[in-house]
């Protein structure tokens, strides 16, 4: 049966006036929910969200917000099967992908409960480092702290987590005391709706914390002003349009952005075929791989490995992949989905076109795909494809072109200075991961992609069995890259709160300061 989406904003939930979207289980191409975007002025939305939502919710004080996100943990969790669901249903998620986000989600909200618990029980302020003495006179005193700015964070969420993105960057800005408005990737705006249904039935939110917008309503991204927040993740493109809008840069409205990447993994030459370190390593490319059919913005797209190993890892790659069942996440023995959409799917093949001109294949996954009878002609499936070169001869559509899908590159090198120089030549990334037990090598290579990097995960045989690998984005770790990656950074832990809070030295005579600030 169709459900019907609705924006909620000003209290309400509203039907739209644009014309009807259809939004698709992309392994069937039937419609299983449609919305009209807009029927609000969001101007008055945003208004309501400021008035409203940022006063309630700075009433509460850190502690209150901090219980308020344990129980919004909580309600993901009591709500996580049908939140799956939809995730198989909307977005082409197995099981497996789907429980991957709402756990995601629920987790985001669980370690922000704790972090805000440990933040000042009254009041608003942060301290940020000590007070500092100034001029001659010990009276005379600066204190740098944090204040909750007063506006909106509005929220533009990727299609690949529909859970997670939307909570990733919500749950600091909650913690903080400022109200959002989310926008879900259209296609696969399924399980954020219920989500928020939820949320607002649950009544844990005080009114005006949140809302919801579908679509792109006239003004979502130009009215915003200098006292609201950006966050966005997509493409670079996307976030490149939305940096160039008058209005956001005229009003220096924060703006943090998430966006494309070619995580790189390095395959140290200590490593030997079969050890620990590199069944960690293959295991780790082929769930990047595969997970989520490859949508995942921290995923391996570039991995760099000793010419004396290219053809081990090779054969690693094509035994799992031979195993591996592609087809609708509704038949059983799926381990693989669609693309989220067709315009998903369209891009990625666009990118696996321009791979394929430049590159060899070292191994791909199977054509076959399992679906419902009656649907053996529908969906927008890709089949798993491992591409091949070296470092020497490696083309630029390998740093240019990241397939947002099951694609990856191995790269085979000789000389680690020359390596180095070709994961820089990425621009930029999410994360790089490392695999070695050789502590030189750890040391020289973890440095020197650090500054390329939001993040660098270590992969060694002391950690081989209860890695997670690198593509998890953990509340505690700053998820966000330089240069392509868009310059952002969300989750970190307490940092994550930056984007909401503004800091302010405020000087004075010293009592005095204080008193002000006191809780
Ligand atoms: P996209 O086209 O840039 O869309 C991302 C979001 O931006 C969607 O919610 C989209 O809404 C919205 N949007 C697009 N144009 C807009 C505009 N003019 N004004 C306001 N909002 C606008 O990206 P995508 O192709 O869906 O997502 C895949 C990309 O996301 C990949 O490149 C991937 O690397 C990146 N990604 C990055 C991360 C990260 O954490 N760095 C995580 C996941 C994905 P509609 O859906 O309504 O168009």
């Amino acid at each position: 049966m169709t459900s019907t989406l609705r924006s909620f904003v000003c209290g309400s939930f509203v039907d739209g006036d644009a014309a009807t979207t259809d939004l698709l289980n992309p392994a069937t191409e039937e419609v299983v929910a449609q919305f009209r975007s807009g029927g609000f002025d969001t101007a008055k939305a945003y208004a309501y969200a400021r008035e409203v939502g940022g006063a309630k919710l700075r009433a509460m004080g850190f502690r209150e917000r901090a219980a308020m996100l344990k129980k919004l943990a909580d309600l993901c969790y009591a709500k996580r099967d049908e939140l799956i669901e939809l995730g198989m249903l909307n977005a082409g998620n197995t099981r497996g992908d789907a429980k991957f986000d709402v756990d995601g989600a629920a987790s985001v909200l669980a370690t922000y409960a704790e972090l805000g618990a440990t933040l000042p029980e009254k009041g608003n302020v942060i301290h940020d480092g000590e007070a500092i003495s100034l001029g001659t006179s010990s009276r005379l005193l600066g204190q740098h702290v944090r204040i909750p700015i007063e506006g909106v964070a509005l929220l533009i969420n990727a299609y690949n987590f529909p859970a997670w993105n939307f909570i990733e960057k919500a749950a600091a800005s909650w913690l903080s005391g400022v109200p959002v408005v989310c926008k879900p990737a259209t296609a696969t705006a399924c399980m954020a709706a219920r989500l928020v249904e939820r949320m607002i039935e649950s009544g844990i939110l005080p009114e005006g914390a949140l809302s919801f917008v579908l679509g792109q309503p006239p003004g979502l991204v130009e009215l915003l002003d200098e006292r609201d927040a950006l966050s966005f993740t997509g493409s670079t493109a996307t976030g490149t349009f939305l940096r160039s809008i008058q209005s956001i840069r005229a009003k220096s409205v924060r703006l943090n952005i998430e966006a494309d990447s070619v995580n790189a993994a390095i395959l140290g030459g200590d490593v030997e075929n079969g050890s620990e370190t590199f069944d960690l390593f293959v295991n780790d490319l082929f769930r990047d791989l595969t997970q989520k059919a490859g949508q995942k913005c921290t995923a391996i797209r570039r991995a760099f490995v000793p010419e004396s190993l290219i053809d081990a890892v090779k054969d690693g790659l094509a035994s799992r992949l031979a195993d591996l069942k592609i087809g609708d996440p509704a038949v059983d023995g799926v381990r693989m989905g669609p693309l989220a959409s067709k315009a998903a799917h369209a891009t990625a093949r666009d990118g696996l076109v321009r791979m394929r001109e430049m590159l060899g294949v070292a191994a791909s996954g199977s054509t076959e795909r399992l679906t419902k009878p009656g649907f053996e002609k529908k969906g927008f499936f890709e089949t798993p494809t491992v591409f091949e070169t070296s470092v020497a001869k490696m083309p630029s559509v390998v740093n240019e072109v990241e397939v947002f899908g099951p694609a990856s590159t191995l790269i085979a090198y000789d000389d680690v200075d020359a390596m180095l120089s070709a994961v820089r030549k990425g621009g930029g990334s999410l994360v790089a991961s490392v695999y070695s037990d050789d502590r030189a090598f750890l040391k020289k290579t973890v440095l020197a992609v650090s500054t390329w990097h939001g993040r660098v995960y270590v992969g060694t045989k002391k950690t081989a069995g209860g890695s997670i690998g690198p593509g998890t984005a953990l509340p505690q770790l700053k998820h966000g890259g330089p240069g392509r990656a868009g310059g952002g950074e969300e989750l970190g832990g307490l940092r994550a709160l930056d984007h909401t809070m503004h800091r302010v030295a405020i000087q004075g005579y010293g009592p005095m300061v204080e008193a002000i600030l006191a809780p």
